[in-house]
């Protein structure tokens, strides 16, 4: 049995930090597999490999500001590259400059370039066989492929010691292809999948995943256990803990991962369970976050609830302008639908209500704007009497008012509306009432 250990942008910015990574490794014979993001930050100010690389594209026919800022990068792979002496990181990172300025190179494959370096240096300091993840990552109209991926890796040998760039794969006619930004994450449960393996670790730079962003509430909890239900609410509602697509190829034959931080490996790290195994008959709450810039469209119609087709008719607009709605909530007489704004690209938020309005026989379309969304995400959050009064309580002591709210059927979320600029007030309160309050 194997282990895929997946190593994030800061855990490998620097020739010491992937000294340290390669030690996890090689402390356990199941580290089979090694995934790896591009360099992130050594420092705050710094900028990550991968946008500098964006850079280098946007400016690749401008030799001055090319120049600058691929140096940046020269330098950072070469003074990391002195883990492996023999490493001939001159001629990789010359073959790289020229793909990028005197290629057709795409964007996909000049932002893959990070992880792709990276992977082939930590493969030659562990003696590690290099994997290029488009041998059997595989893309289908601009979506992962899992059963072409599943069908690639079939024919290669399971039984060795790969190091696997992460956050890319290939298409239909063979060119890379990225998934969206933090993409490794979905590398490492792709890897897990196809290879088998029995754990996904997933290295980082934090301790595990905290009740609430550490940034924002000085000695947030430590969750030991999620389950995958709550980690999928938490993503989608912002927390930045996985990417958002990670569990996919992990849901179905579940393989557990575990967040761990690589600069104290000694540490618990929180594991991310299909179902969690420390339940309690109280409810937990693992997670308060929240997300802002929704907007709100509410449709009224009298005797909404005996037209048939009526709900249908509305998504179909939303469609017809890949709009993706996040929530719907409905009503007697009221229908709401919750959009990020940033779904209005190819019509604006106020056209679209003008479009909706021609299209269904509503009484009324109003259109609300600047709202957050807090979510409270655990366990048995339904099933126990009080959660609902706590969240009201802590939100009336500090002045926040409630827009909309909404618990989930599934049991693991509440969402709460408010005023945009109340979302960080928001999240404190829950957190001071509900966790620190325990
Ligand atoms: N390097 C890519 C990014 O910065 C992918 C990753 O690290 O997961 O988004």
């Amino acid at each position: 049995m194997a282990t895929v250990c997946k190593f994030g942008g800061t855990s490998l910015a620097t020739a010491d930090n992937i000294r340290r990574c390669c030690g996890i490794v090689q402390s356990d014979e199941k580290r089979r597999f090694v995934v790896v993001s591009a360099p992130g930050k050594k420092h705050k100010t710094d900028r990550k490999i991968t946008d500098l690389l964006h850079d280098c594209y946007l400016c690749r026919f401008d030799e001055h500001k090319f120049g600058e800022t691929f140096g940046i990068i020269e330098k950072t792979f070469t003074d990391i590259a002195e883990i492996v002496p023999s490493f001939p990181i001159a001629q990789e990172l010359a073959t790289v400059r020229a793909q990028i300025r005197f290629s057709e190179a795409n964007l996909d494959f000049v932002l893959s370039r990070g992880e792709y370096l990276n992977a082939k240096i930590v493969a030659a300091y562990l003696g590690y066989t290099f994997l290029d993840a488009t041998a059997f990552i595989r893309f289908q109209g601009g979506e992962l492929d899992m059963s072409a991926t599943r069908a690639l890796a079939q024919g290669l040998d399971k039984n060795g010691r790969y190091v696997i760039p992460g956050f890319y794969g290939a298409d239909e006619r063979r060119h890379i292809k990225t998934f969206s930004r933090g993409g490794s994450d979905i590398t490492g449960s792709v890897v897990a999948n196809v290879f088998g393996c029995e754990l996904y670790e997933n290295w980082t730079d934090v301790d595990g995943i905290y009740v609430s962003d550490p940034r924002a509430i000085e000695n947030a909890k430590k969750v030991e256990q999620v389950s995958f239900r709550e980690l999928r609410e938490m993503s989608y509602m912002g927390a930045s803990v996985l990417h958002a697509e990670t569990l996919l190829p992990v849901y179905e034959n579940p393989i557990p991962i575990v967040i761990k931080n690589s600069f104290a490996p000694e540490k618990k790290g929180t594991q991310i369970l299909k179902k969690r195994t420390e339940v309690s008959d109280k409810e937990t709450i693992t997670c308060i976050t929240g997300k802002n810039d929704y907007t709100c469209i509410q449709i009224s119609k009298m005797m909404l609830d005996k037209q048939l087709g009526f709900v249908k008719k509305a998504t179909a607009v939303f469609e017809e302008y890949h709009i993706n709605i996040s929530h719907t909530h409905s009503g007697l007489d009221n229908l709401c639908f919750f959009v990020e704004r940033a779904q209005y690209v190819e019509i604006s938020f106020e056209n679209f209500l003008k479009v909706l309005s021609a299209r269904i026989d509503a009484d009324k379309i109003k259109g609300h704007e600047k709202i957050a969304l807090l979510a409270v995400i655990g366990h048995n959050l339904s099933g126990k009497i009080g959660v609902l009064a706590k969240i009201f309580n802590a939100l009336k002591n500090n002045r926040i008012n409630v827009k909309t709210i909404y618990q989930s059927i599934s049991e693991c979320n509440i969402i709460i509306g408010v005023e945009d600029s109340q979302l960080s007030d928001g999240i404190k309160a829950l957190y001071r009432d509900l966790i620190d309050g325990e």
